[in-house]
């Protein structure tokens, strides 16, 4: 079923960690649309630099604030009620949740709760990115939105996946018992431009060290599997949804399964590489494997991903090449 889009020029949306990799995206297609768009970030993980080719847009303003301290509402651009609520913002990458696991709590706990308010207040549609880490070190594969999930509560990823599982909780309450019209997406691991070459995840890590020429490092066996999405393929999954009635929660992704190991040498081979791949120390409570169930996103959202992995990763190669000189 095709989806009409609900949100463009005249409407106002908030995008929480707009200017991180994935919601600078939603943004750009956002202002391309028409909407009006106030971008709101701390830059903890994210970079003005993302939104930067936006700065003479009058559909688009950057307000930098950290939404767990609250919303800035004596900004003007805050000061408007909102059609549209996108929460993207956390700190996303493994390595994060060593060096901002409180950062990472805060944001997927407090600040949830006070953009459900303000989304209650607006009565604006709320959209909350949830991941496919919700459903942890998974028994159940593919993964359908009705798994509940195998997450070590207490566990090194625990800051992260439970935050994340408890916006989900949040946003359903607020959905049930305060009328929100509301969206849960579970976004599978994406990968593209504007991914920052040290964040720490096995994409942009495996492309620096090629391009660099350095030993790949592939933790443990390199037998673990990911399904990995182009940006542009997740940003119009999440505008589906977001355009759409549902709530979901909706997994967002595609099925190209590949190991950490076909990962590793199908980067080298893409970029012209002699690096050589070198197995290290993997972190506790890492997923062993991981895809999505895409049939509710096709069925209720008509999704369908289009970028094959081997252009995907082309075009993010090109894109590390040119800012790592
Ligand atoms: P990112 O780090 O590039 O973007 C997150 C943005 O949020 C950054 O700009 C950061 O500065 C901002 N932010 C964090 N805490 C904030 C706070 N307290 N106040 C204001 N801004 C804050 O990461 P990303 O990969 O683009 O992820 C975006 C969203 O998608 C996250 O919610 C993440 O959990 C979710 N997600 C991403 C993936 C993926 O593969 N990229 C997978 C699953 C879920
Ligand atoms: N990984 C790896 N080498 C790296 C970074 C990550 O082998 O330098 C592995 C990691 O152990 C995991 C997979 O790649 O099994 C995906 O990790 P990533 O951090 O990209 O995302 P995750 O799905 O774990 O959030």
């Amino acid at each position: 079923m095709k989806v009409a889009p609900r949100f463009g020029p005249g409407h106002r949306v908030l995008v929480t960690g707009g200017a991180g990799f994935v919601p600078s995206h939603l943004v750009d297609t956002l202002v391309a649309r028409g909407c009006t768009v106030v971008a709101l970030d701390n830059f903890v993980t994210g970079s003005k630099d993302n939104v930067a080719h936006l700065h003479d847009k009058p559909n688009f303003t950057l307000v930098e604030a950290d939404i767990s301290d609250g919303l800035p509402t004596h900004h003007p651009a805050l000061a408007e009620r909102f059609d549209a609520i996108m929460h993207m913002a956390s700190p996303a990458s493994p390595t994060d949740f060593a060096t901002l696991p409180v950062e990472i709590l805060r944001v997927g706990s407090v600040a949830t709760l006070h953009l459900l308010d303000r989304a209650v207040a607006d009565g604006a549609r709320f959209l909350m990115a949830s991941t496919s880490e919700a459903y942890g070190d998974p028994k159940e594969h593919p993964q359908r939105e009705t798994y509940w999930g195998n997450v070590n509560p207490i566990g090194v990823r625990s800051v992260y996946d439970e935050a994340k599982r408890f916006s989900e909780a949040a946003t359903m309450a607020y959905h049930r018992y305060r009328g929100l019209d509301a969206a849960i997406v579970r976004i599978f691991n994406t990968y593209g431009p504007r991914m920052r070459p040290d964040d720490g995840r096995a994409i942009p890590t495996f492309i620096s060290q090629a391009l660099r020429g350095e030993p790949i490092t592939v933790h443990g066996t390199g037998n673990q599997t990911r399904s990995i999405c182009y940006v542009e393929d997740l940003v119009r999954g999440i505008l589906l949804l977001l355009d759409s009635t549902e709530t979901g929660p909706v997994n967002c992704g595609t099925e190209h399964e590949l190991t950490m190991r076909q990962l590793a040498e199908l980067i080298v081979s893409l970029s012209g590489s002699t690096s050589e791949v070198t197995y290290v120390t993997r972190a506790a409570d890492d997923p062993e494997m991981r895809r999505p169930d895409l049939t509710l996103a096709r069925e209720l959202l008509g999704y369908e991903p289009a970028v094959a992995p081997e252009d995907g990763l082309r075009r993010t190669i090109e894109h590390f090449r040119e800012r790592l000189g």
